[in-house]
């Protein structure tokens, strides 16, 4: 799922992604409008804490019983007349679909946005044995017309503004005006013009889920284009892939999922475009139905008690939009599928810390990303629990490194001075005396030595003239 080998470490794709200041006024923008609305929105509602409370409940139950709710609903699209597929990988995913595909005598399909078929790759996996998948969500097309990556779980092309989409257009698609302006209304309809003929002509669609139901069998999928709903309706195929955390256990639950997830995510009261389907029914709409379930990590991830909360997410992006580190680097810099605060405990979980590098350490540990999530997956705690694993695994592979037998060290000698209360006001007299070359007004910005890394990314307060307990002995 992460592009380890061609992808630049985080702190690394951070530094460039910081020195684009067009990016960054993108996204500044965007998240902003984003994250004051979705206030609004979720403070319209009284019982926020008990839908939140209910949303995380429900999830840890799919996860406590997968097992039985994953039959249960392979047993209720069956008897609906759909076929059930498993795939343990991506490879294996992309396998069933791509045969799949081919059988039914396609070589194009029409996809609705779907991030479970962003981590396995599908659409380059469909290329190679040339079926040509095409992106009807307008971001998710921005994205492919560009050759670009997504940035964002719910805006994919937040890193663009209208100029530059409009730019796209006029360079990508044959059928819009040559004085196609950079409205957005415009740009929408150049989309949609091209993309109605896709919709009239193919024969297979291809979907993600955003839940699927294992008492009733049915699946739906939340939008807001109606483009989700061509594809889901308009061809003879649907092939929907989704993740095997996706399940809720029963039709009622999805109340409680239907009033989180818009107002976390779009800042909506609804989704505009809510389809829900249940197998097959004849006469109407795809007469044929695939259900691929991918494993690709999951039940290694379900394995980690603290770490397994990961896999309650359901995609709102709300986490994104209030992290500090997410506004200033945009998504890319992650170098993952899932980017921001997710992505950041997401990944790795799924992937293995190996795989996922720095991404745990990406966060400042302010718990913004905690406070919104509607289904309250402690981020921090797994943030902090998978630095952790990083350690033991980097110890574990090459003995402690000097990185990390610094940063031990460092650690127990200040757990000592903590400890105790003559060696805490020693040490501060000390660090008021060495401070005074660093400190510049009011700062310190860069420590010497093996701390410079820790300042690197941090500004100190130095240590003031007097402690209150001085101050306080001057008063008694
Ligand atoms: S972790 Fe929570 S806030 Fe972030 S995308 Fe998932 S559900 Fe939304």
């Amino acid at each position: 799922m992460t592009d380890a080998a061609v992808h630049p470490p985080f702190p690394e794709a951070a530094r460039a992604a910081l020195a684009d200041s067009q990016l960054r006024h993108n996204l500044a923008h965007a998240t902003q409008t984003i994250r004051a609305k979705r206030a609004e929105a979720v403070g319209e509602v009284p019982d926020w804490e008990q839908l939140r409370e209910a949303g995380r409940a429900l999830k840890e139950r799919v996860l406590r019983h997968l097992d039985d709710y994953l039959l249960e609903l392979e047993g209720a699209v069956q008897q609906a007349g759909g076929v059930v597929h498993w795939a343990r990988d991506a490879e294996e995913a992309n396998r069933i679909v791509g045969d799949l595909v081919l059988a039914h005598g396609a070589d194009e399909v029409v996809k609705s946005k779907s991030l479970t078929t962003e981590e396995t790759k599908l659409n380059e996996a469909l290329g190679e044995r040339g079926i040509r998948a095409w992106e009807t969500d307008l971001a998710q097309l921005i994205i492919q017309l560009a050759g670009d990556a997504p940035s964002h779980i719910l805006v994919p092309a937040i890193h663009k503004n209208r100029a530059e989409i409009r730019e796209l257009f006029l360079r990508t698609l044959d059928d819009v005006p040559d004085d196609l302006s950079d409205d957005p209304r415009a740009l929408a309809e150049a989309a949609r013009r091209h993309l109605r003929k896709r919709f009239l002509s193919a024969t297979v669609g291809i979907s993600g889920a955003n839940f699927a139901i294992a008492e009733t069998g049915t699946v739906s999928v939340v939008e807001s284009e109606g483009n989700g709903r061509m594809c889901t309706t308009l061809p003879e195929v649907l092939i929907t892939m989704v993740g095997i955390e996706k399940i809720i256990p029963t039709w009622q639950d999805l109340e409680v999922f239907l009033q989180l997830l818009p107002r976390s995510s779009t800042a909506e009261r609804m989704n505009p475009y809510t389809t829900l389907w249940t197998g097959v029914t004849p006469g109407d709409g795809p007469q044929k139905f695939h259900l691929v379930l991918v494993d690709n990590g999951r039940t290694n991830a379900l394995a980690d008690t603290i770490g397994r909360q990961a896999l309650n997410c359901i995609r709102c992006s709300a986490c994104l939009n209030v992290c500090p580190v997410y506004e200033r680097t945009g998504g890319h810099a992650y170098g993952s599928t899932y980017p921001g605060p997710i992505g950041a405990i997401l990944t790795p979980m799924l992937d293995g810390v190996e795989a996922a590098g720095s991404l745990p350490y990406a966060s400042s540990l302010c718990g913004a990303c905690y406070e919104v999530c509607p289904v309250k997956i402690n981020i921090p705690e797994v943030l902090v629990h998978l630095r952790q694993e990083v350690v033991e695994h980097t110890a574990r592979e090459g003995g402690i490194r000097k990185r990390f037998s610094g940063e031990r060290a460092a650690m127990e000698a200040l757990a000592r001075v903590f400890a105790d209360r003559r060696a805490y006001e020693a040490a501060q007299r000390l660090g008021r005396r060495g401070q005074w070359p660093l400190a510049r007004h009011g700062t310190i910005e860069r420590l010497p030595g093996p701390l410079a890394g820790w300042s690197a990314m941090r500004d100190l307060r130095p240590v003031p003239a007097q402690s209150f307990r001085e101050w306080w002995r001057t008063r008694s």
